[in-house]
């Protein structure tokens, strides 16, 4: 039942780095890899285009 703290940074789910930083709330830019990415239960990885962008990198489940 130990709760991590959830400021605690963690790693880029893309590249596994720890260049990190934090730039919302449960948002996160990898400086490894140049991608943004949800701290929360989401999990979700977006990429940063050259007009500044977001587009996801996983779950592209559009049917
Ligand atoms: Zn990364």
């Amino acid at each position: 039942m130990a709760l991590k703290e959830r400021e605690t940074v963690q790693d880029c789910p893309n590249c596994e780095s720890r260049i990190i930083g934090k730039i919302g709330v449960e948002r996160y830019y990898c400086h490894d890899c140049c991608v943004e990415f949800d701290g929360g239960e989401s999990g979700g990885i977006y990429s940063i285009d050259d007009e500044g962008n977001l587009m996801s990198l996983e779950g592209d489940e559009q049917s």
